[in-house]
């Protein structure tokens, strides 16, 4: 039983015609997630980029000075009489020195 000319012509054009449109659309989802991907990549370097430096500028503002009390850092803070050093384990410990 041969198979029919027609039913196999059918065949090729639906074939070739879903390749011709799915090959794109896979590339183009490839292109899309790959763009996603790499963007996303990108962004959490930055935020932790950010976050590092933000943490080293927090290390820098302890500025080698520890607390007399508990030997812990004392790091930077202003409230309402202007900047002062605090202990960074603040509020367990309620150590304050005055800046200059
Ligand atoms: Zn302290």
């Amino acid at each position: 039983m041969a198979a029919d000319p027609e039913i196999v012509n059918a065949t090729k054009i639906l074939t070739s015609t879903v390749a011709r449109i799915l090959i794109p659309f896979i590339i183009i989802i490839g292109i899309i997630v790959a763009g996603i991907t790499y963007f996303k990549i990108k962004l959490f370097k930055k935020v932790d980029e950010i976050k590092k430096r933000k943490k080293d500028s927090k290390n820098n503002h302890s500025s080698e000075l520890n607390c007399p009390l508990c030997g812990n850092a004392l790091v930077e803070r202003s409230g309402k009489f202007g900047s002062f050093y605090g202990c960074s384990i603040y509020p367990k410990c309620k150590y304050t020195k005055n800046i200059g």
